[in-house]
Order: structure tokens, then sequence, then C-alpha cells
């Protein structure tokens, strides 16, 4: 299994691209592929795999929004795997749905919406390899998670408790660079307290590209969103039922 991440929009909406590539066969999908041209050099160049499908995570623009070039041009019988309301959708996979990709990988569709209600994360694992790795779109960033656009905090809560359940091992690959800002705010939750809040944002202010550096154990640990019942995030929200703490969190980073 392997994974390209390929920046787009960078410095205004610092969108990932992701290509994940099944090594044994050469076939890939093509995350989130929202703006061509910032990723077409590669694609055209580069990229030596076959792209089987075109994949959304959910339906903004920032993410689907690239199908309909892409359609047309390199990828003309390529379907369009995606939540019901990205255009060009030619297949919607249903909740826990497994898809093959080449030879060893098997990727599970979670349904996880919020965000959007079409939003699906899409859990891989190389059946060869072992390794495992999740592209959580704009339900889970590093250190975060997306604004409720379309649902509730507790929509949001189950999404990110079922994304919490996957294997510790499990990379993570959001649709967005948010990591540094994501720390900031976090630290205002946590202080000086959650040490390895402390080491991740050390690694965000020398690293521009932080995406594939953490896992479901990372998020754990430092990412207030998933810990609700942490002393510090009750006193930061002055809420102990987790729901209203993952609400108020998500208030206070909002106008952060
Ligand atoms: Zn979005």
């Amino acid at each position: 299994m392997h994974v390209t991440y390929l920046p787009m929009s960078w410095k205004s909406g610092d969108n990932y691209c992701y290509l994940l590539t099944d090594e044994e066969s050469s076939q890939s999908w093509l995350i989130d592929p929202a703006y061509p041209s910032d990723i077409m050099d590669y694609l055209t160049k580069k990229n030596k795999t076959e792209v089987a499908s075109i994949v959304n995570t959910h339906h903004h623009y920032d993410h689907a929004g690239g199908n309909g070039q892409l359609l047309s041009s390199l990828y003309k019988s390529v379907p369009v795997i995606a939540g019901k309301d990205s255009p060009y959708v030619s297949y919607t996979p249903s909740d826990e749905e497994v898809i093959q990709l080449g030879k060893n990988i098997e990727i599970t569709a979670l349904h996880t919406p919020c965000h959007t209600q079409d939003s699906i994360c899409y859990y891989a694992k190389d059946k060869l390899t072992d390794e495992k790795c999740v592209f959580t779109g704009d339900t889970l960033f590093t250190c975060g998670c997306g604004r409720f656009f379309e649902g509730t905090a507790e929509q949001m809560n189950t999404s990110l408790t079922k994304l919490m359940s996957l294997p510790d091992e499990t990379v993570t690959y959001p649709g967005h660079e948010y990591t540094a800002s994501n720390a900031k705010f976090a630290k205002t939750v946590f202080g000086n307290n959650n040490k390895a809040l402390n080491e991740l944002e050390k690694f965000a202010k020398t690293h521009e590209f932080t995406t594939g550096s953490f896992t479901i154990k990372d998020e754990k640990a430092f990412n207030p969103f998933v810990r609700l019942t942490d002393p510090y995030v009750v006193r930061a929200t002055g809420k102990n039922d987790p729901i209203e703490a993952l609400a108020e969190l998500r208030t206070m980073k909002d106008i952060f």
C-alpha cells in the first residue's frame, strides 16, 4: 500500500488530494482531486499507476469540485465513488461496505455524517503487509474535527467514535492541513499538561505537511474533540456531558 499526498489550493484552502495505490497491481484510488490544475502535472507525468476510481469524502466543492473536469479529460470511463450529493457520482457505498482495490487493499466505507450528511471516511487495509490507514475528509483533522455544517454534535460524536474504534496503528489522512492552528487551539484547552500535544505543536512548527505522520492512537492522545471526558476539556467547556462538551468545543473553535 502506498499513499501519495498532493497539496492543492495551498496557502488558501490547504487541501490534500490523495493517491492510494495497491503496489502489486498499480491500481489507485484518486481521493478528493478538487483542483485538477494543481495536480495535473503529477497525474500526467509522474504517476505510473492506473486510476481505478475517483473518490470523494464529501460533496463540498473543495473536495468534489474536480470530478467533472477529470472525467472529461484524463479519466473518461472511471467511476466516481462518493456520497449521494457529490457531482457525477456513479456509486455510493453503504456504511461498512468493503470494496477491493487492486490485489491486496480492502477499503471499508464508513459513513460519518455531520460536517455533511454524505460524509464518508475510507479505511484501507493491505492484506499482504497489514498496513492500515484512513482518509477522513473534513470529519477528523489532526488534533481537530470538521464544522457541523449539516449535522449535530451527537452525530459528530458518533462519527468520531467510529473512527476512534479503528486499530490504534491506523495512519490518518485528513482533507486539509490544519494541524498548526488545531494544536494552537488545543493548547488553550490543555495548557502545557498534554505531553503528546506539546510534541505535536513542535512537529507542526517544523513541518509544512503533517498528513500521514499520525495515527488513531495519537488522536486519542492529543485531540480534544475525542477526549470529551478529559478533566481539562470538562474544565474548558464547563460541560460534564460529552455531547455538550463537543458542541461547546466546536463553538469555541469556530470563534478562535
Ligand atoms: Zn467540507
